[in-house]
């Protein structure tokens, strides 16, 4: 493939206590798309206590993790909430999964106590009683084929007057109530949708490597790829859950 000459940074975040759910297939998934289109990219782990350098990013990725966990990374995260925002605030691409998406808003509020977070989209979290856990498949703006994936949370979210990710045709989504799934604000994505979301969902990874792209070098059209296999398993799930 001939390259480029363009190139995107992933931050991983906390790659030691959030990635529940195996996230660097999230982040192997966007390297890939990357490299077969000849762009360059490249990935950069932060573990707790490291210093961040939001301006050298491009994409930045909070994975899941236990309610022990995001209370342990919670302190981390209020040290660099301000550049944090400021990165956002700038169209910065963030996907924030399951416990990483509680953690962008208010608080996740827990029978253990209180987990402050980042309140860089006004949502918040509380725990209740039962755990959402299955499949579930959405219909978002952002892609045309539906969106689909596992749940697996035991906290509700709120999202106020943001935009959902989807509208949910299968599962429990947010709050198991409101019919929606996860939050878009800016070039944010925050959802429940853990494990290989971009695998399972090219569509919505190409949207994240647009917007970065776009964000650093202007309007973009990405090479179109074959997903015939990705399209396959995605109409399966589909059907399965959805449409007889
Ligand atoms: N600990 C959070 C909850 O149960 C998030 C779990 C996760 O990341 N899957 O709601």
């Amino acid at each position: 493939m001939e390259k480029t000459g363009k190139k995107i940074v992933i931050g991983h975040l906390y790659p030691d206590l959030l990635n529940l759910y195996g996230d660097r297939g999230n982040i192997a998934c966007m390297m890939q798309r990357c490299i077969w289109r000849g762009i360059d990219a490249e990935t950069v782990e932060f573990n707790t206590g490291d210093t961040i350098d939001f301006s050298k990013l491009d994409i930045v990725l909070l994975g899941g993790g236990s309610d022990r966990e995001q209370a342990i990374v919670c302190g981390n995260l209020l040290k660099i909430r301000e550049q944090f925002r400021e990165y956002v605030e700038d169209g910065g691409v963030v996907i924030a999964v399951c416990g990483g998406y509680q953690l962008l808003g208010k608080y996740y509020k827990t029978e253990q106590g209180m987990i402050e977070g980042l309140n860089l989209v006004d949502i918040y979290t509380e725990q209740e009683e039962g755990r959402l856990i299955d499949n579930i498949v959405l219909k978002s703006d952002l892609a045309d084929m539906p969106v689909v994936g596992f749940e697996n949370h035991g906290g509700r979210t709120c999202i106020n007057d943001n935009k959902p990710f989807g509208k949910v045709l299968y599962g429990s989504g947010n709050d198991g109530k409101s019919g929606y799934e996860g939050v878009v604000y800016k070039n944010v994505i925050g959802t429940y949708l853990h494990g290989p979301l971009l695998p399972k969902n090219p569509q919505i990874c190409d949207y994240l490597i647009r917007k970065a792209l776009e964000r650093k070098y202007g309007p973009t059209e990405l090479a179109a790829l074959n997903d015939s296999q990705e399209e396959a398993a995605n109409a399966y799930i589909y059907h399965r859950f959805v449409k007889e």
